[in-house]
């Protein structure tokens, strides 16, 4: 152990539930990030720091990070102790793990300090225990993208069974109305049944969604770009919605949905100048709306934490 070494990491914001693939498929961002310095304590247990201004609880247990840690901290030695400094760049809230970026981000850190000696499945099962603090339920669409990079595939939670997509360019345009929508909510309000003709149809479009990026096919990846189960009933949670994915279609755009749960929405081009239209268009339209926002222009990030 080397006691003064600090470990400094910045863990990306990402994309979940990406489109016709709920729950299973996410992408990691370039930006924003959020900036962690993790070290070793004198004292066994974990002390938190925020550095910013979002007020986040600094007990262990109650914040995301420090609940990963602790999950972590049961296969260490017990007089094992960490001082994590947190400076958050990505709102809790957004719908673009922001839970997931400080879950994750902790035990990567860590376990560089560590000297790697967990593997990245083992990091994702510890940063599990962070998303079942912020939403109640463990899981790994965030927090997947975010460890390995690139957009990533949940075959399955249990076992965990992670597969890794390289994709082709894409740039990525990220609106976030100033609007609250409770995750809460927006689990309640999904429907617990679908339709068989339905099923085939959302099926059809992540198995031509994954071969799209696979054979790095943009016309087949934008008209696999659709969801007919979870956009059509949580949109309704999203003022502006419908408007924002027409128009940005309109502009160029490959395809897009809601981010997490949102409010955020995010739509995937080709090009640089694609994704500029698309933020233009965001703008225009939650400016006539009244509403407070922001947006991000980002690529994917295809490198691992
Ligand atoms: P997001 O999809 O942006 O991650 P969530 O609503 O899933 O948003 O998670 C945010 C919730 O987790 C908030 O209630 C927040 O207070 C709580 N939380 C606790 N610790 C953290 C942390 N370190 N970073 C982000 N959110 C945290």
């Amino acid at each position: 152990m080397q006691a003064a070494q600090i470990i400094h990491i910045e863990a990306p914001a990402t994309v979940a539930n990406m489109v016709c693939g709920f729950d299973i498929l996410g992408f990691a961002v370039k930006a924003p990030y959020d900036e962690m310095n993790i070290r070793f304590r004198d004292e066994p247990g974990i002390l938190i720091v925020n550095e910013d201004e979002y007020n986040l609880p600094t007990d262990p247990e109650k914040n995301v990070a420090g609940a990963a840690l602790l999950a972590m901290m049961q296969e260490l030695d017990p007089a094992t102790g960490f001082e994590l400094r947190i400076r958050k760049h990505i709102k809790p809230g957004s719908g673009v793990g922001s839970s997931a970026a400080s879950s994750a981000g902790a035990v990567v850190a860590a376990n560089r300090l560590l000297g790697n000696r967990f593997s990245r499945e083992d990091l994702v099962r510890f940063a599990m225990n962070g998303e079942k603090v912020a939403s109640g339920v463990k899981h790994a669409d965030n927090i997947a993208p975010c460890i390995y990079g690139g957009i990533t595939l949940i075959r399955s939670i249990h076992p965990l069974d992670i597969i890794t997509i390289t994709p082709p360019p894409l740039h990525v345009t990220i609106v976030h109305p100033q609007i609250e929508v409770r995750t809460a909510d927006a689990r309640s309000i999904l429907k617990k049944q679908v339709q068989l003709k339905d099923a085939i149809r959302q099926w059809g479009n992540i198995g031509g969604l994954v071969a799209g990026l696979l054979k790095q096919d943009y016309e087949l990846i934008s008209r696999s770009l659709e969801d007919v189960l979870i956009e059509p009933v949580r949109s309704i949670l999203i003022p502006g919605f419908d408007e924002v994915k027409r128009r940005s279609k309109a502009a160029g755009a490959l395809g897009g949905g809601i981010s997490g749960s949102g409010p955020s929405v995010f739509m995937l081009s080709k090009d640089e100048p694609t994704a500029q239209l698309v933020a233009e268009e965001m703008k225009a339209i939650y400016r006539s709306l009244g509403l407070d926002h922001h947006v991000y222009m980002t690529t994917i990030k295809a490198d691992p934490l």
